[in-house]
């Protein structure tokens, strides 16, 4: 089973990858299914730059492509980005619309910092201590179906910091997503930032099976074509074929 799980393609800001061109790659690449999972960036910031999404008009497309495709399973999704603060707004968005696979992801700190562009300079053990809380909120609060790449911040590392004290919140959000049987998403986009790792990485997937944990998804983050597929070889094969999202 050859899948991925997180992909970005017209209808969201930031990617350049056509949906046509996208399938045609998997096709090739012999994909058994892959989601497109646009953005749903609702933090009022995001909204003066970028506005809503048509999330009707995204459904309705990805369904138009559904039906004239049969080598591959063509998932739709979104990635709601802190989902748990704009949740009213989120939900109201979503409502009647059968997505097959909701992401949650947390892309800033309380102190707006965005975590998910490069940052100036390394996060204080205080703003990854909120990262982590934030995550834990939003797993907590809201209907998702898959953690979207948890500890994005270390992207743009170029070394795996120890994060030993902040064990016990991760513990925390692995307990809440076991229980709510929310996935755990592999992401390897770390990977084509030079980051040593995919995200999590080996040492906190470990924390999450010692838990119980079972569910991984996995997801290459793509908003580039040529980064479709890069380095989903490097993860290991008991996570990278372990969760396939039913129908
Ligand atoms: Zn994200
Ligand atoms: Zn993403």
């Amino acid at each position: 089973m050859k899948f991925d799980y997180h992909i970005h393609t017209e209808d969201s800001y930031d990617s350049s990858i056509k949906t046509i061109d996208l399938i045609d790659r998997a096709i090739q690449l012999k994909y058994d299914e892959i989601a497109i999972t646009e953005h749903l960036d609702l933090l009022p910031i995001e909204m003066k730059s970028y506005g809503a999404p048509s999330l009707k008009h995204y459904f309705k497309r990805i369904n138009d492509l559904q039906n004239t495709i049969s080598e591959l399973t063509l998932l739709s999704g979104v990635e709601v980005g802190d989902y748990h603060i704009v949740k009213d707004y989120a939900v109201s968005l979503l409502e009647g619309i059968n997505f097959d696979l909701i992401l949650g992801s947390v892309h800033f700190l309380s102190d707006q910092t965005n975590v998910a562009i490069p940052l100036k300079k390394q996060l204080s053990e205080e703003q990854i201590r909120d990262y982590y809380l934030q995550n834990l909120a939003l797993v907590s609060n809201c209907d998702i179906d898959v953690l979207a790449h948890l500890g994005v911040y270390k992207r743009c590392y170029n070394s795996i910091p120890v994060e030993r004290i902040h064990y016990p919140i991760i513990q925390d959000i692995f307990r809440v997503i076991i229980d709510r049987k929310i996935a755990l998403e592999i992401n390897y986009s770390s990977l084509r930032r030079g980051y040593p790792s995919f995200i999590p990485e080996q040492h906190i997937l470990e924390l999450y099976l010692a838990l119980g944990g079972q569910l991984f998804s996995l997801g290459s983050d793509a908003h580039f074509i040529e980064h479709f597929d890069l380095f989903r070889d490097s993860i290991p094969q008991e996570f990278s074929n372990s969760f396939r999202y039913h129908l």
